[in-house]
């Protein structure tokens, strides 16, 4: 057995092969999380800094309703937990990191793990000295075709930025239509502060959005939806059964995770496709949707789950099972997960969509190596690791915004006053 340097101590969580081994011949030294808020979306992204002078890796542990509960899981239990270890030792990192809290899984241990795991993917492309993808196997397409988001007050208005996308190159586009008086999900100005939703008035204004936007935009453009969870999950089964004519490239979120269990019932009944799961943070939730082909795309925040590592595994699951890959990509996955999802969307055979974000120039400036729009698809750059950097001086110009709930949402409730999920 080789003797142990005598100036290094040694991580408490090292792994047999390092006592037996000597030292790795990198440590990582530091983990620091870092916030901002360049665009007003609060952002939490980990820097993770190693002995080799300049090489350090960052991760995406944006959980924008609680970001500071996932900045103290970083750096008060994780900081310690891999300070002193060989980064390339990314999946026993993870494994020991994710059982060392006992309880598990949940969102801010998940996003606190992926700030690490993906900072540690990120190192690992840039010792390789190639694009992750390159690591993920090599690119299987040029880029990721991306959907856009296309929402209005009225069914014209709708139309109106729907053909703009088009214009654009888009071929994929989510299309929300205000349902007037109530505080619809995914409609702008439609914000959550109006509260009051009822669901069966926008049951019945959905059908009718794709009917029209079917008859004016035509046969080839590819149209989806997000129920964001909203209605009861008879009402949900209906409203897919009535947008069947209109050939949805998915419907997303019917149910709320808790009511998982009717997707049963729901396949039974349409051949709508189904995408689902930003919610998702534990196995036990998604893998028996996936192994049952009760779903068509799988739509997971991947820090939500824990990062890379875990979203790689799931989306190989995904192969065996016809379910295409469709990551939860709104302004509150940072940049840094961006790159991450990109670099999984150009490695993996069964990628199906990406959801596009448009970052603002501030946010661009803090992250340089953002992944560029171009077409209506995301391009990644040929640098090492996520191919992304951050400019931690201008970062701090931007701290996260007053808000009453420190970013958390206030409730949306029917008319009797009854919350609504989610
Ligand atoms: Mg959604």
């Amino acid at each position: 057995m080789e003797a142990m340097p005598s100036r290094a101590p040694v991580s408490p969580t090292a792994p047999p092969w390092e006592l037996t081994r000597g030292m790795p011949r990198i440590r990582i030294t530091d983990v620091r999380a870092i916030c901002t808020a360049p665009d007003g979306i609060r952002l939490v992204v980990v820097k993770v800094e190693t002995s080799e002078p300049g090489l350090y890796g960052l991760g995406c542990a944006t959980f924008t309703q609680r970001p500071l509960a996932v900045v103290a899981a970083i750096e008060q239990y994780l900081k310690p937990f891999v300070v002193g270890r060989d980064p390339n030792d990314i999946e026993d990192i993870w494994q020991g990191a994710y059982v060392s809290s006992y309880w598990r899984s949940g969102p801010v241990l998940n996003n606190a793990l992926s700030g690490i795991d993906m900072a540690l993917w990120d190192i690992k492309g840039k010792l390789a000295n190639m694009p992750l993808y390159q690591l993920f196997g090599g690119r299987c397409r040029t880029a990721a075709a991306l959907y856009a988001h296309a929402s209005g007050r009225d069914f014209q208005e709708v139309e109106e930025e729907a053909r703009r996308y088009l214009e654009q190159g888009y071929r994929y586009i989510r299309c929300q239509v205000a349902v007037p008086g109530q505080a619809t999900y995914g409609v702008r100005g439609e914000g959550r502060e109006r509260e009051v939703w009822e669901p069966s008035a926008y049951c019945r204004l959905v059908p009718r959005l794709f009917e029209y936007l079917r008859s004016r935009l035509g046969e080839e453009v590819e149209l989806l939806h997000d129920v964001h969870e909203r209605v009861p999950p008879i009402q949900a089964i209906q409203l897919a059964k009535e947008l069947e004519p209109y050939r949805l490239f998915f419907l997303e979120d019917p149910f709320a995770p808790e009511d998982i269990e009717y997707f049963r019932i729901l396949r039974q009944q349409t051949s709508t496709p189904i995408a689902m799961g930003e919610l998702f943070v534990n196995p036990a939730e998604y893998v028996p949707l996936i192994r049952d082909r009760l779903i068509d795309f799988i739509r997971v925040h991947i820090s939500d789950i824990g990062g890379l590592s875990m979203a790689r595994k799931l989306a190989a699951l995904c192969e065996f099972f016809g379910v295409r890959t469709a990551w939860h990509g709104p302004g509150d996955v940072s940049p840094v997960g961006h790159a991450a999802n990109l670099h999984l969307d150009l490695a993996c055979y069964n990628f199906g969509i990406q959801e596009q974000h448009v970052f603002g120039e501030r946010t661009r400036e803090v992250f340089p190596g953002c992944p560029e729009i171009r077409d209506g698809m995301l391009w990644a750059n040929d640098r090492p690791g996520l191919g992304i950097d951050i400019d931690e001086r201008l970062a701090a110009k931007y701290p996260f915004p007053e808000h009453p709930l420190n970013g958390g949402w206030a409730p949306v409730r029917r008319l009797d006053g009854t919350v609504v999920r989610p």
